[in-house]
């Protein structure tokens, strides 16, 4: 069993540009090669790690 999955079922933050990022803590973006370098992650809750927005 993944060690990441304890945070799939809380909300957790994820960075939508190319590294893919994620964490259980708001912070910005660290990766310098990702195009969302220096911006927020997005807040999440999805259960299943696929970090999909809810699409209603
Ligand atoms: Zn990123
Ligand atoms: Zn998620």
């Amino acid at each position: 069993m993944p060690r990441s999955i304890n945070l799939l079922f809380m909300e957790h933050f994820v960075c939508r540009g190319t590294c893919g990022g994620e964490s259980d803590i708001k912070k910005v973006c660290e990766s310098e090669d990702c195009n969302h370098a220096g911006m927020e992650l997005e807040s999440c809750d999805c259960a299943d790690g696929t970090h999909k927005p809810p699409l209603d």
